[in-house]
């Protein structure tokens, strides 16, 4: 039986002319050759798997052949070139600087440096991941470095430039390899599939090459992998399904329903993807690509910058052109931040559906600026709930409440499209505003207060004040929470996202309380107190609002608690996740 040889090797390039993707840099190797205009050392930096060793050692044994062929590259008969090919050059030498480190190791190179060599001109000397030698190497290597023999050539390679000691880098000709694109991995793909006999579908390609991201070593062994899973029938669903990747169709339909603001069809796509295995924040992040994607696909300037098959362009291009481009902007960055919160928050899946509510109130965004919108009213999620507390709250007449509301519904049916969605959420009178800026106005000078209504005579009797529920409501204070997070300048990131991974909890009908886990975030969250107080005041209409600081009992504590133990507990303290566990059926994963 013929040996199996992975395709990273057995395609591995001989020749300049064989590496994918770095064309330009190849060249510019190739003419130094040429014209025998050699450096003393090179240094090759770029990604994982994108061919720098395999140009070090093109480019050493190029340089050791006796017999160039015209255009340049080694003629592959020679003994240099036999010696190299078999593995027994003399004048070649590679170290793996992330398994040899030591000062001993580079002694020893140090050693086979002063030897010249006994055929040809050059002995060429390989270090890759070079950033991996101790310091006391690196002092060594360096004088070495400083003063070479005139026959030594050296070749280092890094993923890591940053990590390269200045002193090092000024020695060096540098050449910064960069990721291969998308169509490259996926044509030298579709150059394998063909030479090897196998069956492949070109969409499936794509998704191997996207799973690489720009490493071509990466992309051959993932397509070994499926090669062997679906015995050379290489189809875009066995790929989706054997790599784990969520289908882009999804991605396409949850915009879909963001962009007609349908909340509660978006959460039950979000459910279905959680219950298909895929992981949150993987989901968040995907979404975040999709948004860039449909934002780069909107002009022919930045296409380019769109890594996707032709047929995906056309998808991009017909779903973009729905979008305005203010809304994409917000959507990249809530999606952004929900991304970068996600690992802390305690509650992960709720940190993904405030995401995709506030993705979908994004889509009033007027244009007139990312920074500043007029109010907002957000249909409540939590219908059930927030009709009891208007009940328990506002025991007021129907009627009166129905006058209340009739002039709101006329200012709200002017802006937004759906006057059959507002009426419904506007019928419960605890509809929420949202505005992106921090509060400026007393409520009172809002333009969707009853007082300001043509109709005022008819509400006289009852100051909104009477009629709108004065207590705190444990979800509309998570929602408000967390859009305060939102208002913070990006000077208070940091501060941001501490208050995205806390969950407010309801204490009193005016007071809220939350707990944190160390002295600091304390601090900074009790300089901004009074902000965050207005801010909620505000936005739920509860003057004089108040909120607790705990701080959090020791880490210590908490970890002997097993996770499901712990998730019992949290059930216990707060009263926010057991009505979300009882909605949402929410289990510790
Ligand atoms: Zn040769």
């Amino acid at each position: 039986m013929e040996q199996y040889i992975v395709s990273a090797r057995k395609y591995r390039p001989a020749t300049f002319d064989m590496v994918v993707g770095q064309r330009a840099l190849t060249t510019t190797l190739l003419n130094a050759i040429r014209t025998g205009k050699l450096a003393h050392a090179y240094l090759f930096c770029g990604p994982r798997g994108v061919g720098k060793t395999t140009c070090a050692r093109i480019f050493a044994k190029t340089i050791t052949c006796e017999h160039l062929g015209e255009n340049g590259e080694p003629c592959g008969e020679c003994e240099s070139c036999r010696a190299f090919d078999e593995g027994r050059s003399m004048n070649i030498h590679e170290l793996d600087a992330a398994s040899n480190n030591s000062v001993d190791d580079i002694r020893e190179l140090i050693d086979q440096v002063r030897i010249p060599p006994q055929v040809g001109r050059y002995k060429v000397f390989i270090i890759d991941e070079v950033h991996m030698l101790s310091q006391q190497a690196f002092n060594a290597f360096l004088k070495t470095l400083e003063e070479p023999p005139k026959y030594v050539i050296f070749i280092l390679a890094t993923t890591e430039k940053h990590k390269i000691l200045p002193t090092i880098l000024s020695r060096c000709q540098v050449y910064d390899f960069a990721r291969i694109t998308l169509k490259s991995t996926v044509d030298h793909l579709k150059y394998v599939a063909e030479k090897e006999g196998y069956t492949v579908e070109e969409e499936a390609l794509n998704l191997i090459a996207q799973k690489a991201d720009g490493g071509m070593r990466d992309a051959l062994s993932i397509f070994d992998q499926m090669v062997s899973f679906t015995q050379g029938n290489v189809t875009y669903q066995a790929t989706l399904e054997n790599l784990n990747i969520l289908d882009s169709e999804y991605y396409f339909r949850m915009v879909d329903l963001l962009l007609a603001k349908n909340v509660e069809e978006s959460l039950l796509l979000y459910n279905e993807i959680v219950e298909k295995g895929f992981d949150g924040g993987n989901f968040i992040g995907g979404l975040a690509s999709h948004f860039r994607s449909l934002l780069v696909s909107r002009d022919a300037k930045t296409l380019p910058l769109l890594e996707v098959s032709e047929a995906q362009q056309q998808r991009f291009h017909e779903q973009t052109m729905r979008c305005r481009p203010q809304f994409l902007y917000r959507a990249i960055r809530l999606c952004n931040d929900c991304d970068l919160g996600y690992r802390q928050s305690r509650n992960k899946r709720l940190q993904v559906e405030l995401c995709l509510i506030q993705v979908a109130e994004a889509t009033d965004d007027d244009g007139a600026g990312a920074g500043r919108r007029p109010a907002k009213i957000l249909k409540p999620l939590f219908k059930q709930t927030v009709a009891q507390v208007a009940a328990a709250s506002a025991p007021a007449a129907p009627q009166m409440a129905a006058n209340v509301v009739a002039p709101r519904q006329a200012t709200a049916a002017k802006k937004a499209p759906e006057p059959q969605k507002l009426a419904t959420l506007n019928l419960a009178s605890t509809s929420i505003r949202i505005p992106s800026a921090r509060p400026q106005q007393s409520p009172a000078s809002q333009p969707t207060s009853p007082q300001a209504a043509p109709t005022a005579s008819t509400v006289t009797t009852s100051t909104p004040s009477a009629t709108a529920p004065k207590v705190l409501d444990t979800e509309r204070l998570i929602l408000a929470w967390q859009q305060f997070a939102n208002t913070l300048p990006q000077s208070e990131a940091v501060t941001a996202q501490r208050l995205r991974a806390i969950t407010p909890e309801v204490t009193s009908p005016t007071s809220f309380s939350i707990t944190v886990s160390n002295p600091f975030i304390q601090k900074a969250i009790e300089k901004i107190g009074k902000d965050i107080r207005a801010y909620i005041g505000q936005e739920l209409q509860v003057p004089g609002v108040s909120m607790d600081i705990k701080l959090a009992a020791i880490d210590v504590a908490v970890k002997s608690y097993s996770k499901p133990d712990l998730f019992q507990k949290m059930l216990k303290d707060s009263v926010a996740l057991k009505q979300l566990h009882q909605i949402f059926e929410l289990e510790i994963e």
